[in-house]
């Protein structure tokens, strides 16, 4: 163990007392009401469906639990790096690789058992990868685990209406069997994404963040699939089970890779695209619309006085007012228009395919967005609000402004420089 690790490990263990203790000043009691009963629920529910669904497991099967355990509590181990940095990048809450063990779990074990897998590797992943991320509060990971637990729960359900009782009874079926333990894995991933989506109204994640996007899906389908793998390994010759390990981890910093990826475009601070995203998008979009022969806008958008914000309540509100900015913006424009935070308190929008008045109406709902926005902002210990945000817009249409994306954005600047200088809240348009 290096000294990080001792040094880290003595500030969790004294982290997780204090949550044990004083039950009142658990993050989950701060949480809007709609998400605090959204938790309670799930994990009720998941409590008492163990109540239900228990039977006493046999020592096979114990055995069978010690196994999976220990493969998933290695393999975390194996990707401890991996993982930190992984929920660092983005901490999309679903998507981690305990599935390969619970769904195994499910096609090999009782509910109970699979009940105390979740536990077991939640609880090493909570200790060994997640101590340190402070945005991934405890409760969260019990909310997961019990959506882990009323997944396995379902799944089980299905594979037992099937009348088939686990993967050494379907390796006698042929291909009844092999359909009773794919429709398994579709219940499976489609119960885990439902009961997730339950959230959705309730918390301030969007849907790409609680979804993540395709490729976390397919991240998901592939670990169904190992943990299929795996539970055929274990009912026919257990051994080869270690097999599953190395794809497992490779698969897992594949999907560390795709989100640095992600990360590399994206402002960390507002989740817009950074400097380097937008460009790239916009170069992209006006290729097509020279090939399509559409007009595209660009807004250039700065926040007046914006030094005034941060002098008078600190920077740290100074940057919830901009995160405030960034979503009225986000809300103001269509899905497929690409907003960017150019550093500082300036942001740049796309507008392919649509002309000038239009371009024009959009920056204007933009502009009364931000005048209409009353931020609650952190200032040292009391809330406070912010009120009398404004912006000034510089709009360029291409072609008449230029044909490039940096002329566009040269042209949006020269006619935000003449907003700011005729007064500041408005829009006016290069020519
Ligand atoms: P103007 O109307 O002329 O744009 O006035 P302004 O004060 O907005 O313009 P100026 O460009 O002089 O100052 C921008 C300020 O934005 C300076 C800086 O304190 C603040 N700022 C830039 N980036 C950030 C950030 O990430 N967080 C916070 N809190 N403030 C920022
Ligand atoms: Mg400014
Ligand atoms: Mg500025």
């Amino acid at each position: 163990m290096s000294m990080e690790d001792n040094g880290s490990t003595a500030r969790s263990a004294v982290r997780i007392r204090d949550v044990l203790v004083t039950p009142r000043d658990w993050t989950l009691w701060r949480q809007r009401p709609r998400l605090i009963a959204y938790c309670l629920l799930v994990e009720s529910v998941a409590l008492i469906g163990t109540i239900l669904l228990a039977r006493s497991p046999s020592p096979s099967e114990f055995a069978l639990l010690g196994v999976l355990a220990v493969l998933g509590v290695v393999q975390a181990e194996l990707g401890r790096q991996v993982e930190r940095v992984r929920r660092r990048v983005n901490g999309t809450p679903h998507i981690n690789m305990t599935s390969v063990w619970t769904f195994a779990g499910v096609l090999l074990l009782p509910p109970v058992l699979v009940t105390a897998l979740v536990a077991v590797l939640y609880a090493h992943l909570t200790v060994r990868s997640w101590y340190r991320l402070h945005r991934v509060p405890a409760f969260r990971t019990v909310v997961n685990g019990s959506v882990v637990v009323l997944t396995c729960y379902a799944a089980h359900l299905v594979l037992t209406a099937l009348g088939v009782s686990g993967m050494a009874d379907a390796l006698g079926r042929g291909w009844a069997g092999v359909g009773a333990i794919l429709l398994t894995g579709l219940v499976y991933f489609v119960v885990n994404a439902v009961v997730i989506l339950g959230a959705l109204n309730l918390s301030s994640h969007s849907v790409r963040e609680l979804f993540g996007g395709w490729g976390d899906n397919l991240v998901e389908l592939a670990t169904l699939c190992l943990g299929t793998l795996t539970a055929l390994a274990m009912a026919t010759l257990p051994a080869l089970v270690l097999l599953v390990v190395p794809p497992l981890l490779i698969l897992h910093r594949g999907v560390l890779v795709k989100q640095l990826e992600v990360a590399a475009t994206r402002d960390e601070k507002t989740g817009l695209f950074n400097t380097v995203g937008w460009h790239t998008l916009a170069t992209t979009e006006l290729a097509r619309a020279e090939r399509t022969r559409q007009p595209t806008g660009v807004l250039m958008v700065d926040l007046d006085h914006f030094k005034r914000v941060n002098d008078t309540y600190g920077h740290l509100a100074g940057d919830a007012a901009l995160k405030a900015v960034a979503e009225a913006i986000s809300g103001a424009v269509r899905a497929y228009d690409s907003v960017g935070r150019f550093g500082g308190e300036e942001f740049v929008v796309l507008l392919p395919g649509i002309g000038e008045a239009a371009v024009v109406a959009v920056a204007e709902r933009i502009r009364q967005a931000v005048a209409g926005l009353v931020v609650q902002v952190p200032t040292g210990d009391r809330q406070r609000t912010v009120t009398g945000l404004s912006v000034s817009i510089g709009v360029a249409m291409y072609p008449a402004a230029g044909t490039v994306v940096d002329r566009l954005l040269h042209a949006a600047d020269t006619a935000l420089y003449e907003a700011k200088h005729t007064g500041r809240n408005r829009v006016l348009t290069w020519r």
